[in-house]
């Protein structure tokens, strides 16, 4: 499985997320975006300066979250764009549903967190907001989620203490 590279001309950007502007590296004026390629967590922009109208590239990352996810017994980790974009692709295991989808969801569910301010959120509430995006996209996704990983009263399912963590105390499948 190589790289998910796509080609937009006007790129997407998440709500929650401005494109900051990128200081010309020869004379220090403004630049503006003549195209992007987005891959699986970089960005990569063709810039031109705004005053000199030479052209430059930046290879863009977005710095890791830094919200921290609550779990049941107190513990605090940190939000994993990584390890929760892992649980949807399993989530979308045999569903006509792309990678690239999923990736998306978990982007605009952090972005999401990003605009509400939040620093922390419990896992249960963390579950919420998954639950409810994954009726967006696949209903059926949002039913194996709640099947595996919620419990008869809606609340997040912890780990059985012989087993890794994938994120948030959600139990592996
Ligand atoms: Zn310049």
């Amino acid at each position: 499985m190589g790289p998910n590279i796509s080609f937009t001309k006007y790129p997407a950007i998440p709500p929650g997320y401005t494109l900051s502007s990128v200081e010309c590296p020869y004379c220090g004026s403004d630049s503006r975006v003549l195209d992007s390629r987005g891959g699986r967590d970089t960005v990569r922009r063709r810039r031109e300066c705004l005053a000199c109208a030479r052209r430059f590239t930046t290879y863009e990352r977005l710095a890791p979250s830094e919200i921290r996810v609550v779990k049941r017994d107190g513990a605090t980790e940190p939000f994993s764009r990584e390890k929760l974009t892992q649980l949807v692709e399993r989530l979308a295991r045999e569903r006509p549903v792309a990678r690239k989808a999923c990736a998306d969801l978990v982007r605009g569910l952090e972005a999401e967190l990003v605009d509400a301010g939040l620093a922390t959120v419990t896992s249960s509430q963390l579950a919420d907001r998954l639950l409810a995006r994954l009726g967006e996209l696949d209903p059926l996704m949002a039913r194996r989620f709640a099947s595996n990983y919620l419990g008869e009263d809606g609340t997040v399912r912890t780990a059985p203490p012989n087993q890794p963590s994938p994120q948030l105390s959600f139990p592996i499948k």
